[in-house]
């Protein structure tokens, strides 16, 4: 990294988000840099009358050209000991979720919310996964990696920056062992009390959807108050992945559990975590194939369900894929509230950033007009508290889901 800290100037009147505490500055914003700053340096930035405004991490190739780390000018956000302060306090702030010991996996660093840009860490037990999502983390992974083993002292200390958002940032895809022995195949992690089987080294993700642990929570809570109710408890888990809501699902009673994925590697796994967790397997079918197929056929063959839980991928990357992304969620929508009974809940997710929680409703009432049934809102659900959302940094909520109930 260069000695002398580059200056980059804004365009006049520009400064207001950066005044806001938002945590970005795009190239469209920026009038002049002096200096030379290579990926990832820490620069000053300035208003376009020269006052000071914040510190952050210079992305030359991005849209988003700097991220902002600091907004008072002196101590200078730089070395170990302010990143190692910084993390610190972001993990502390994740004792609730990990007190007790049911639970045993967590997002510990979540990036520009938790004031650390482009920097996520996970923990699965006694290994820390993390991703360097942009060039200030990139240019400083032996700094991270030191910290993070020091603060956390994990066996196994294991990186999965494989993700396609950094070649927005000039960067390649890494993964692999930073530190310590090299992850189990399979780690097993306590999740609410449940067991779960996670492969850090292939899953999606960093190999678990984390952000869901809360909302796979209300599930097994809305099954358990049917169970007591004695009211029928067929469960349609659709995007099952390693079947997440099924093992609450069956843990809280469900009558039957049908997991849809086009990945059979995920079902698979989601069978082990069933067993795992000493569940009735014969209870749970699971159906590899495309959901928006596999949905029409169980239509046609006059299935119903008691709850639908619709977790798909991220259909929208960006601003230009909402309109088709919104197709996309129609149809999915459309799908399981055909398969309900009256009566029956929908667990309905986007986890698309670009897709707003007003135009999800929106996309979610389009599709319960289209089949004519009356379909109330129960219940708001959004990513788990170890994924927080800073008030500075309105973009780093990006899932949002519904729980709906059809009337009849
Ligand atoms: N609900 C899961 C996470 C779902 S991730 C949990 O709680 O852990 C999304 C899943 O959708 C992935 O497993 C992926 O394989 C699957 N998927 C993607 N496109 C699909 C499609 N068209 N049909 C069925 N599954 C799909």
């Amino acid at each position: 990294m260069s000695q002398t800290r580059a200056q980059l100037f804004l365009k006049p009147q520009r400064e207001a988000s950066v005044l806001r505490r938002h945590p970005w500055v795009f190239s469209g914003s920026v009038a002049r840099v002096e200096g030379t700053p290579s990926g990832g340096d820490l620069v000053g930035v300035f208003s376009a009358q020269g006052r000071f405004l914040a510190w952050g991490h210079f992305s030359p190739n991005s849209q988003i050209r700097v991220r902002l780390v600091s907004w008072v000018e002196d101590p200078v956000p730089e070395g170990p000991d302010f990143w190692r302060a910084r993390i610190k306090t972001s993990v502390q702030l994740r004792n609730d979720v990990l007190v007790g010991g049911d639970t045993t996996a967590c997002r510990l660093v979540n990036a520009e919310s938790d004031g650390v840009p482009g920097l996520i860490v996970d923990r699965y037990a006694d290994t820390v996964v993390v991703q360097y999502l942009t060039a200030g983390t990139d240019a400083r992974r032996p700094l991270f990696a030191d910290v993070l083993w020091d603060l956390l002292e994990p066996r196994t200390l294991y990186e999965r920056s494989d993700v396609d958002v950094r070649e927005r940032e000039g960067l390649h895809g890494e993964s692999g062992l930073l530190r310590g022995t090299p992850p189990p195949e399979r780690i097993t992690i306590s999740e609410h009390g449940l067991a779960f089987t996670v492969d850090v080294r292939h899953g999606h993700k960093t190999g678990f959807y984390l952000d869901q642990r809360d909302n796979r929570q209300s599930l097994r809570e809305a099954l358990a108050r049917r169970a007591m109710a004695n009211t029928s408890s067929r469960l349609l888990n659709v995007f099952a992945y390693t079947g997440g809501f099924a093992v609450y699902g069956l843990a809280a009673g469900a009558g039957a559990v049908t997991n849809v994925d086009t990945s059979a590697d995920s079902l698979a796994l989601g069978r082990d975590n069933l067993a795992l967790n000493k569940l009735p397997v014969t209870r749970a079918e699971d159906i590899t194939g495309d959901a928006f197929d596999v949905m029409r056929r169980l239509r046609d063959a006059g299935q119903r369900y008691d709850l639908v839980v619709l977790d798909p991928p991220k259909f929208a990357s960006t601003q230009r894929d909402v309109q088709r992304a919104a197709r996309g969620y129609k149809d999915i929508n459309m799908q399981a509230i055909h398969l309900l009974v009256p009566g029956g809940l929908l667990f309905t997710f986007s986890c698309s950033g670009a897709v707003s929680d007003d135009l999800f409703q929106k996309i979610v009432f389009g599709a319960a007009l289209d089949t004519g049934r009356s379909v109330q809102i129960v219940r708001r659900m959004m990513q788990a508290s170890d994924h927080p959302v800073a008030l500075t940094f309105p973009e780093g909520a990006y899932l949002k889901g519904l729980v709906c109930r059809v009337v009849d």
